[in-house]
C-alpha cells in the first residue's frame, strides 16, 4: 500500500491536491472534515455535537476522528492505499493512525506538507467562503481559531513523522497544477526508492 498524509494549515489548498493525487494514483480519499460534514447533512448526533466544536474553530475530539478512520480502513481492505487529508490534525490522532496501520502491517509512507503564507491562507479561505457553503470560511475570527488551533495542535503532527524521515515540504503557492507537479515529483522520488 502507498500511505499518503497531505498536510498543511486551513486553506492550503489539501482539498484540491487530493482530488488530482486521488486521480492520478488511485488511493482511496479520506478526509475527516468531509466525513464530518456528511454526518452533519445526515443530522446525526455525532454530527450535531461536532458542528459545535467546527461552528467556532476548534477541533472534534480525537476518539471521534480515529473512530471515523478506523471504520474507513476495515471497510477498504483492498485499497491500494489511502490518501489522508485534514487527519492526523494532534499527535494523539497520529499514533493512533500508527497503530491501526500497524495492525494489517501497513504504515505511512510520505507526509507531504504544503506551506502557505498565513495572509495568503486568510485570503483564499474569505475567498471560499462566498462559495463554499462552509460557515466556518466566512467568518475571520473562526478562521483565526482555526489556525491556533493548527499551530497549538497540529503543527506539532509533522515533528512526530520527522523523525522518520517521512515529511516533504512543499511550496503550497503559485498555479494549481505546478503545486501538483511538486507533489508528484516527491511522490515518484519515494516510489522509486
Ligand atoms: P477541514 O475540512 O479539514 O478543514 O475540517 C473542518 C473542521 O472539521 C475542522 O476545523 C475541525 O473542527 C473538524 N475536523 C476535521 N478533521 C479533524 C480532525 N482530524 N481532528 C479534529 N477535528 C477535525
Amino acid at each position: 500500500m502507498f500511505n499518503l498524509i497531505l498536510f498543511g494549515p486551513p486553506g492550503s489548498g489539501k482539498g484540491t491536491q487530493s482530488d488530482k493525487l486521488v486521480a492520478q494514483y488511485g488511493l482511496i480519499h479520506l478526509s475527516t472534515g468531509n466525513l464530518l460534514r456528511e454526518e452533519i447533512a445526515n443530522q446525526t448526533a455525532l454530527g450535531l455535537e461536532a458542528k459545535k466544536l467546527m461552528d467556532n474553530g476548534q477541533l472534534v475530539p480525537d476518539a471521534v476522528v480515529v473512530g471515523m478512520i478506523g471504520s474507513a480502513l476495515k471497510a477498504n481492505p483492498q485499497a491500494k492505499g489511502f490518501l489522508f487529508d485534514g487527519f492526523p490534525r494532534t499527535v494523539a490522532q497520529a499514533e493512533a493512525l500508527d497503530n491501526l496501520l500497524s495492525e494489517v502491517g501497513e504504515e505511512i509512507s510520505i507526509v507531504l506538507a504544503l506551506e502557505v503564507n498565513e495572509e495568503e491562507l486568510v485570503k483564499r479561505m474569505l475567498l471560499r467562503g462566498q462559495s463554499s457553503g462552509r460557515p466556518d470560511d466566512k467568518d475571520e475570527n473562526v478562521i483565526r481559531a482555526r489556525f491556533v488551533e493548527y499551530q497549538n495542535k497540529t503543527a506539532p503532527v509533522a515533528g512526530h513523522y520527522e523523525q522518520s524521515g517521512k515529511v516533504k515540504h512543499v511550496k503550497g503557492e503559485g498555479s494549481i497544477d505546478d503545486i501538483f507537479r511538486s507533489l508528484v515529483r516527491e511522490i515518484e522520488a519515494k516510489q522509486s526508492v
